[in-house]
């Protein structure tokens, strides 16, 4: 019998730094959040959620474990 060799699919950084497309603050946050996180300095919205999965609107500029 052969034996499958079952992917697993490695997880992501759970923390990224992201930049606010709008006035370039850069906030470091979860991304398993649900939460929607707005820029604490233009309000924009950084992150979403659509439907349990969290959708980064900024710019991932660096992740970290
Ligand atoms: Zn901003």
């Amino acid at each position: 019998m052969k034996k499958h060799n079952i992917m697993i699919p490695k997880p992501r950084s759970n923390f990224v730094k992201i930049e606010c497309e709008n006035c370039q603050n850069t906030v470091i946050l979860y991304t398993y959040s649900t939460k929607i996180i707005t820029c604490q300095s233009c309000n924009t919205e950084l992150v979403v959620n659509t439907g349990g999965q969290a959708q980064i609107l900024g710019k991932i500029i660096e992740t970290m474990d």
